[in-house]
């Protein structure tokens, strides 16, 4: 698999790719979701998005072009690609689209939504300057406290819903009532690839935020249906790659998998979260005493990597940005987290999507389409 982190080559390489496909594209300001479709006559379609949080998009454009390198040409199968599902925020090496928004939770704009365990944070996870070391030691303090009264599932919740009251600051979702660009030529995007009358295995890839010998498994539906079981199969097929939602209990609104699994019957739907933050300690053995520890330092590095990323989009002139070079090694850490340049890393992500492809396209009971009752 061949990674790559300019946005301009990646698009170059996804329409190179896609020339004997249908292929469309949808603009976004000075950019454009590009989406191809290889029409066959197979028994299902295979739909894979990325960058809906644009930095997580060069991951997803390499499996992508995996895909249709080693795969396309050999099945029957159809296929549809989203490929920079979100084009700006990809561009600009953040997860946020041009109105800072969290396009993964902003599906649901119909919906009140209130999180009050965010506003207790809100001038800790934004400072009202430039972030500085004495932030970073703020967030481990404030990760402290909550570790230790038992409340890491609150700061989780808090952080994880996302929020609707402070426009441009961390995990905004979007204004009420209104859909932003990209969310309103996906949902077309989604009707149009719905329309085409297969069934269709929806994958949304994403990287980040958990250990590096990860891959987590987020699904719209409940434990326990028929399409939880199936897909909950799909991921145990390595003993490294597992469906949990680690401390359960909150679930974020208005994602994009809850999107399509809510408007098509037809379409199974899952989101593999491929982990990038490395294991110090425990060497991602779960059962090594210091696990919880890597767990935590991971948890609180992806933190103050998001914190200072965006403070510093914020509090930084475009000279500054050019030549600062604190500005420079926060971008190169926000950049690291989702897509880290190790080439043990890129082994990592390059075997867990093969297996969990190939174990979807090969498993009986998706064939069957016995899921679609
Ligand atoms: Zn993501």
């Amino acid at each position: 698999m061949d990674f790559i982190s300019n946005y301009e080559e990646s698009v170059e390489r996804f329409k190179n790719a896609c020339s004997d496909a249908i292929l469309k594209s949808y603009p976004i300001g000075d950019h454009e979701i590009n989406v191809a479709h290889f029409d066959r006559s197979g028994p299902c379609r295979l739909v894979i998005q990325a960058g809906l949080h644009g930095a997580e998009g060069y991951a997803g454009s390499a499996a992508i072009i995996d895909t249709i390198e080693q795969v396309v040409g050999k099945s029957d199968w159809s296929f549809s690609f989203i490929h920079g599902a979100n084009p700006k925020g990809m561009a600009e090496g953040t997860r946020l689209n041009q109105n800072y928004v969290d396009l993964n939770r902003a599906f649901a704009s119909d919906l009140e939504h209130s999180n009050p365990g965010y506003n207790t944070l809100v001038d800790i996870l934004n400072p009202k300057h430039r972030f500085t070391g004495k932030d970073a030691i703020n967030l481990i303090k404030t990760f402290v406290e909550y570790k230790k009264s038992g409340r890491v599932n609150e700061l989780k919740e808090a952080i994880a819903m996302g929020q609707r009251e402070h426009p441009g600051l961390l995990f905004y979702i979007g204004q009420r009532g209104i859909d932003e660009p990209e969310v309103i030529n996906l949902k077309k995007i989604y009707k149009r690839i719905a329309e085409k009358g297969q069934p269709f295995i929806f994958l949304d890839i994403h990287t980040g935020f958990f250990l590096n010998e990860q891959l987590i498994g987020f699904v719209p539906q409940a434990p326990g249906t028929q399409k939880f079981d199936l897909i909950d199969k799909l991921f145990e097929s390595s003993p490294l790659t597992s469906l949990e939602q680690p401390d359960e209990g909150f679930r974020a609104v208005g994602s994009s998998i809850d999107y399509v699994d809510s408007h098509y019957e037809n379409a199974l739907v899952m989101a593999p979260e491929f982990g990038t933050v490395g294991s110090k300690f425990s060497n991602g053995n779960k059962d090594h005493p210091l696990y919880g520890l890597d767990q935590t330092t991971m948890q609180l590095s992806a933190l103050i990597r998001l914190v200072a990323g965006l403070q510093n989009r914020h509090y930084s002139t475009q000279e500054s940005r050019l030549f600062t070079p604190s500005y420079k090694s926060v971008a190169l850490a926000e950049r690291r987290l989702f897509l880290p340049d190790s080439k043990k890393w890129q082994k990592f992500f390059e075997h867990r999507f093969r297996t969990l492809r190939d174990k979807i396209m090969n498993d009986e009971e998706v064939l069957s389409l016995n899921w679609l009752s």
